[in-house]
């Protein structure tokens, strides 16, 4: 194709004369050859030899012949750099074989060791240590000049060093390798990428063929093979148990990572996970365009770039459209060597920013992921699949078999085909790219004055300055510039919207320009929206809103996550551009200052629901606490309900625990007057089954963050130990993903059929066993365990459950008085919630007042009875037929005036009254002192929904949200939110934290019903 060529030559020469310097111009000489040769279709080039033997393999483990393709049907051979083999044993994607970690860096290491074009980079350790690495091929030019490539893509990515000046940046465009960035592996049980990746990289690095050459030499490929480093020799461990017990059944990789499985692939907004860290700091670090994650669960290769409705508002629309531009050209690219399967659009919707992939989305890059066909390890297996896959729909044209012989090999080349056409599509078009790479950065530094906001507002009067540091630290973490107002800033905000409920018909309408003028202290925190990562926290602090009339009815994932609700923190969207001209300084630590104030002989600490407090009480074991039962105020100040009294403490460990945790202390001569009781330190387990961990993650996490200790034990520890209360005093049973089935939680995997699973570390299965073992996962709970849950509390032990595990607990007849009603229309797709507090005396809603946001997905829809087994509430009853109409009386003959039957006003979250004939010779009344106590409520449904889906919203509304149910001596405490999610609702997690800290006394400040 001669035109291309001279287009190449004449833009090189333009640079050459023009701009670069001597170092590039070498650079892009070195790219010369491969322009200059010949049109590059894909497929080997015939000069150079091939490895015979490896190829001969790839065609024996390849199960059809339209499973491969002309760019992997072969591999070229090396003198100098090895294959795969070299350290597989046998080829990439060979039947029965996974390789550690250890096995897939040293193939990488010998890779850079034996080839020019390969450089490896440490880029961080896992949580349990285990390194992380990043491989970058391409041609030797361009890794020589990495660094000077790296300070153009930089100025390209923060289009304020170039003063906005486009014809610079047209330049910097052509001068410039893009970047993009491949991940694998980051849900275990998809076992393919590692060694489709291996393999891919020696492919970029030897093959001389034009197609390759273009590849190599237009673009740097960025590889990170493994991303959940843990998970994934987990998972090689249980496949090589299954390889040496071939007719057993082999245990589920039950621990991915080690806090999260599938969710690891959730934590790009709360940035709480090492992998995500990693992953986002190399990302930018190399300024890359191209975020592309690998995954395994659709036939045989879904491209899930283009995505579906509805689209992230939060992204610029150049980015959609590249979406849709790179998957359609994708799939025909792939479709074209004939591969069948191959497909993009529909099931995923581009909604939520929490994917690992959008990492880039929200950073001026594109997000891409695959998903192909794995078998969850290295055996090759018959599949069949349903019709839903096999339908052959407008974006599906050439869809997969209903039955098919499958093998790792198949699925290694089709993720390596893929990659290579899309890796070729890329370089082609990198001008283009590139010059969108800079487009969306500019539009984003433009945004106050484009669609806004201009910036959001964190007052410096933040009653919860803890949790706002927190934030301000996830936004730094996003790579934000946060500043700090040096002077107080007034600014014009929208007035605030009327509720309907005061709406008065005779009122004139709502002027919708109304505005009035706010004044934010100096020290108040500011997120400029003139920055290049300024998407990144619009998509976080924005609201959501998915109509449940949305043709899409089956979100990928949450539908709300508004940060500022979820930390419980003021977050101001301000679109007044005035507010970038107020006086204003760069801050670069984001931590909340603490410190004591004074010096006497006992330190106050307010309440204020920030963690921080309970971490304080388990970082002085030895201090003195006391909680105060009532708000006082001293010294001038207020404290709330729960403030901490603290004596005994060592005055220097004190200053710097609470400096740390960023806590504020007031030290004062005399204890205030106030009622209070004893904080102890209680002794915590965390409760997992064997068939899922994966939401309790979350809990175990902010629990280490605290540095809070704790034991992981699984339902088969309660099962077998007789006396819980004898090792701990609370006990968390945090959601345990049942998807509806609870009773698995009881029955377990199996009635004992098979043979047992064991997970535990043994030579075998030397990563197995770290969180917790066991010699079969089969089991569950058991009758024996819900014995001891309920002894555990009756004894004056804390159970706290959540969700399913709430669900559970009221199905087995665990608390009181408490059910769960069927959910029936509602749609609350993780979605933000509100809440309110029904019972500010009760402990567990200590530092909070009034409405607290929550996650929440679906219920459960708690409803109260004072009666043992007492079901949910019937409607309110209408009158019985008879005379008048439907609000007069009725008669009776002879009574003048009959007495009216009362009005019952029950509210949802409320039990139904006790009335007479349910109080006289009732064994199933519950005495007032053990009746269950609502902390927290949903709000009604016009005031329900913050953020994100709720429909039919008025079958949960009102109801009962945090629930303490008394059992014995001891309680238990029943979550319908998720307190501890993701990372990201920090605002609730105090709810748990409280009720740990106060699990002794629970019932302060009850008020209990007369009769
Ligand atoms: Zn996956």
């Amino acid at each position: 194709m001669p035109s291309r060529i001279q287009i190449r030559i004449r833009n090189t020469s333009d640079q050459l004369t023009r701009v670069l310097p001597a170092a590039l111009a070498l650079l892009l000489l070195g790219a010369l050859p491969a322009a200059a040769g010949p049109d590059s279709t894909p497929g080997r080039d015939p000069n150079q030899p091939i490895d015979a033997a490896y190829t001969q393999k790839i065609q024996k483990y390849t199960t059809a012949p339209n499973f491969t393709s002309p760019l992997v049907n072969y591999l070229p051979a090396s003198k100098e750099v090895p294959a795969p083999d070299a350290v597989l044993g046998d080829i990439a994607g060979a039947p029965n074989i996974l390789p550690y970690s250890s096995d897939v860096y040293r193939y990488f290491r010998m890779l850079e060791k034996a080839s020019p074009r390969v450089k490896v980079v440490s880029i961080g350790t896992t949580e349990e240590g285990r390194e992380m690495i990043a491989v970058a091929i391409s041609s030797e030019a361009n890794l020589a000049h990495l660094e000077e490539n790296r300070a153009r893509l930089a100025k390209l990515a923060d289009p304020r060093l170039i003063h906005l000046d486009d014809a610079e940046a047209d330049r910097l465009v052509a001068a410039s390798v893009p970047v993009y960035y491949i991940t694998g592996a980051i849900h275990s049980e998809e076992t393919g990428a590692p060694t489709a990746l291996m393999e891919l990289a020696y492919r970029l690095a030897v093959d001389e063929s034009p197609y390759i050459r273009d590849v190599r030499e237009n673009e740097i490929t960025l590889i990170t093979p493994i991303v959940e480093v843990d998970g994934w020799d987990r998972m090689v461990d249980v496949y090589r148990w299954h390889r040496a017990h071939p007719d057993e059944l082999y245990p589920p990789t039950i621990f991915w990572g080690h806090y999260v499985e599938h969710d690891d692939n959730r934590d790009a907004m709360g940035l709480t996970l090492k992998l995500t860290q990693n992953v986002l700091a190399t990302y930018l670090g190399w300024k890359a365009q191209v975020l592309h994650d690998l995954h395994e669960s659709a036939a045989y290769l879904y491209d899930d770039t283009a995505g579906d409705g509805p689209f992230s508002p939060w992204i610029d629309p150049i980015l959609a459209n590249e979406w849709e531009v790179l998957a359609w050209h994708n799939v025909s690219d792939v479709s074209a060597l004939a591969m069948p399967g191959v497909y993009t659009h529909g099931y995923y919707d581009t909604w939520s920013p929490a994917y690992l992939m959008f990492l880039a989305a929200t950073h001026n890059g594109i997000s891409r992921l695959y998903e192909t066909f794995g078998n969850q390890g290295a055996d090759t297996r018959e599949r069949t699949i349903g019709a839903d896959e096999t339908a052959r729909t407008w974006y599906r044209q050439n869809p997969p078999l209903a039955k098919t012989l499958w093998s790792q090999r198949d699925n290694n080349n089709y993720i390596e085909t893929a990659l290579l056409t899309a890796l070729h599509y890329f370089q082609e078009n990198r001008r283009v790219f590139l010059k969108n790479f800079y487009l969306k950065a500019k539009r984003s530094t433009q945004k106050p004055f484009q669609e806004g906001p201009a910036a959001y507002v964190f007052p410096a009067d933040d009653p919860r300055p803890g949790l706002q540091a927190r934030l301000l630290e996830i936004l730094t973490g996003q790579g934000c510039e946060i500043s700090r107002a040096t002077a107080p800033v007034r600014v014009t905000l929208p007035a605030p919207k009327k509720k309907d409920s005061d709406d008065d018909p005779a009122a004139p309408p709502e002027d919708e320009k109304a505005t009035v003028t706010r004044e934010f202290p100096a020290g108040s925190y500011i997120v400029r929206m003139d920055q290049p990562y300024s998407r990144a926290a619009d998509a976080l602090l924005d609201y959501q809103y998915w109509s449940p009339n949305d043709p899409r009815k089956d979100p990928s994932d949450d539908t709300g996550w508004t940060f500022g609700e979820l930390f419980n923190v003021q977050v101001i969207r301000v679109t007044d551009t005035s507010i970038l001209s107020a006086p204003m300084e760069p801050v670069h630590e984001m931590r909340a200052h603490g410190g004591v104030t004074g010096a006497g002989a006992v330190y106050l600490i307010n309440n204020d629901a920030d963690p921080s407090l309970a971490a304080l009480r388990y970082r002085l074991p030895q201090a003195s606490i006391e909680a105060a039962e009532e708000p006082f105020e001293t010294g001038g100040r207020k404290f709330n309900r729960g403030s901490f009294l603290i004596r005994g403490v060592d005055a220097q460990a004190f200053a710097s625990a609470v400096n740390e945790l960023g806590l504020r202390a007031y030290s004062e001569a005399a204890a205030p007057d106030v009622k209070t009781h004893t904080v102890r330190i209680a002794r915590i387990a965390i409760v997992h089954t064997w068939e899922r961990a994966m939401t309790e993650g979350w809990w175990r996490q902010t629990l280490d963050f605290l540095g809070i200790p704790y034991d992981t034990i699984s339902t088969q520890t309660v099962a077998a130990e007789d006396n819980l209360n004898a090792k701990y005093d609370v006990i968390l049973f945090p959601p345990a993903d049942t998807d509806g089935d609870t009773m698995s939680i009881l029955r377990g995997m199996s009635s004992g059929w098979g043979n047992p699973l064991p997970w535990k570390k043994t030579p075998e299965t030397p990563n197995l066993g770290v969180l917790d073992s066991t010699d079969d996962m089969r089991p569950g709970l058991g009758w024996a365990g819900v014995a001891h849950l309920e002894e555990f509390a009756a004894r004056g032990g804390l159970l706290v459950t959540a969700m399913d595990t709430a669900d559970f607990s009221t199905s087995l007849g665990l608390a009181h008085g408490v059910s769960s009603v069927p959910v029936d229309k509602l749609r609350v797709i993780g979605s933000v919630v509100r809440t309110q507090v029904v019972d500010d005396a009760s402990p567990i809603a200590y530092g909070y007042s009034g409405t607290l946001s929550a996650y929440c997905s679906n219920g459960p829809i708690f409803a109260l009875s004072n009666l043992v087994g007492g079901v949910a509430p019937a409607p309110a009853p209408s009158r019985a037929t008879g005379r008048g109409t439907a609000d007069d009386p009725d008669y009776v003959v002879g009574e003048a005036s009959p007495p009216a039957t009362p009005p019952e006003k029950t509210e949802a979250w409320q039990a139904p009254p006790v009335k007479p004939d349910d109080a006289w010779n009732n064994p199933d009344l519950i005495p007032p002192a053990e009746r269950p106590r609502v902390v927290f409520r949903f709000a009604d449904a016009d005031n329900f929904l913050v953020s994100g889906l709720a429909d039919n919203a008025d079958e949960i509304a009102g109801h009962a949200s945090v629930i303490d149910a008394p059992e014995g001596r001891g309680h238990i405490v029943l979550f319908a939110i998720n307190p501890i999610y993701r990372g990201e609702t920090a605002g609730s997690y105090a709810l748990v934290l409280n009720a740990i800290l106060n699990f002794d006394h629970l019932d302060v400040g009850r008020k209990l019903a007369v009769k």
